[in-house]
């Protein structure tokens, strides 16, 4: 069987399953996502406790495939990973979306933040600072409006290096937020090391959250902690009134979720923006 990429041929045996056809056909495609600008970000705001006032937007990739339609991020950023094309996406993130938010500092929405999620892969080149420095200059962002989102995954290796790229990153005024904190293999040691202002509570604990449920035993310890080292707490995958309530008692710092709003186009932000303010 043979099956057309774009432009390219490519040969599959007949053992070759329905997934690994998928997967390398995506592989193909998604070399050309970038360039075809088949890739854009949507933005879903993380609101402060009590006031509910926005903070900052996490930026989400979505890839537009022109013919399978939305492909969602956990399918494309492993292949984009494994092939390194996440190196040539990683930068494009940046750049895009520090420019979208210094759109919105212009367009009167000063103070708001975005925090963009790195691949551990990304932030192990070598040139992950600069890329960061460039994407600043690109955009003219004051680093201080940006938060990276690092996986354990790259805490796993607290060598010199790691240190050595997260307090350049900090000394220029980045913040830095562990994503999907509590799912990693990492031990916790390494937030004595290293310069970290964010702990993200993995959505799977917020999910089930009720009191008397394992899952509440488990965030509150993670809020008293994080409080207790100095940093901050936020709650991802917030669907219901009920976690809500759970988590603004337990001094959760920031809140995010479907139940406060889904991840959103730029103009539709703005709209939100506007709305919560009436
Ligand atoms: P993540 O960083 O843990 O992002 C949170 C995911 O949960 C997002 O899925 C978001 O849309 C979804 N979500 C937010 N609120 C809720 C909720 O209340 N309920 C539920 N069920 N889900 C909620 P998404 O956008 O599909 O992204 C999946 C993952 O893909 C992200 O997980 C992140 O690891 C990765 N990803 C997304 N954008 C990028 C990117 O620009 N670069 C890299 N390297 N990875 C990205
Ligand atoms: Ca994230
Ligand atoms: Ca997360
Ligand atoms: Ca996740």
């Amino acid at each position: 069987a043979k099956l057309q990429g774009g432009n390219e041929w490519i040969f599959f045996s007949d053992e070759m399953n329905d997934e690994t056809i998928k997967r390398l056909e995506l592989e193909s495609d998604l070399r050309r996502a970038l360039k075809n600008n088949e890739l854009y970000l949507l933005y879903q705001p993380i609101v402060e406790k009590g006031t509910r006032k926005l903070i900052t937007c996490e930026a989400l990739i979505r890839w537009q495939h022109p013919q399978r339609g939305i492909v969602p991020p956990l399918e494309f950023i492993p292949i984009a990973e494994e092939t390194g094309l996440i190196h040539s996406i990683g930068k494009w993130v940046l750049k895009t979306a520090c420019k979208q938010v210094v759109d919105w500092h212009n367009e009167g929405l000063t103070d708001v933040s975005i925090s963009i999620n790195v691949s551990a892969f990304q932030f192990q080149n070598r040139w992950f600072i600069e890329e960061v420095k460039n994407a600043l200059a690109y955009s003219g962002l004051h680093p201080n409006y940006l938060h990276l989102e690092l996986t354990e995954t790259v805490m796993l290796n607290d060598s010199q290096k790691t240190i050595e790229v997260m307090k350049a990153l900090t000394n220029i005024g980045v913040k830095i937020s562990i994503d999907d904190f509590g799912t990693g293999y990492s031990s916790l040691s390494y937030l004595k090391n290293l310069p970290i202002h964010i702990l993200k509570i993995d959505r799977s604990f917020i999910q089930n959250l009720d009191v008397n449920t394992p899952d509440f035993a488990i965030v509150k310890s993670i809020m008293t902690m994080g409080h207790g080292l100095g940093l901050q707490v936020t709650a991802e995958g917030i669907e219901t009134t009920q976690q809500l309530e759970i988590l603004e008692g337990m001094n959760c710092d920031f809140l995010q979720g479907y139940f406060i709003e889904k991840p959103l186009f730029p103009d539709q932000l703005k709209e939100w923006l506007n709305h919560q303010h009436s």
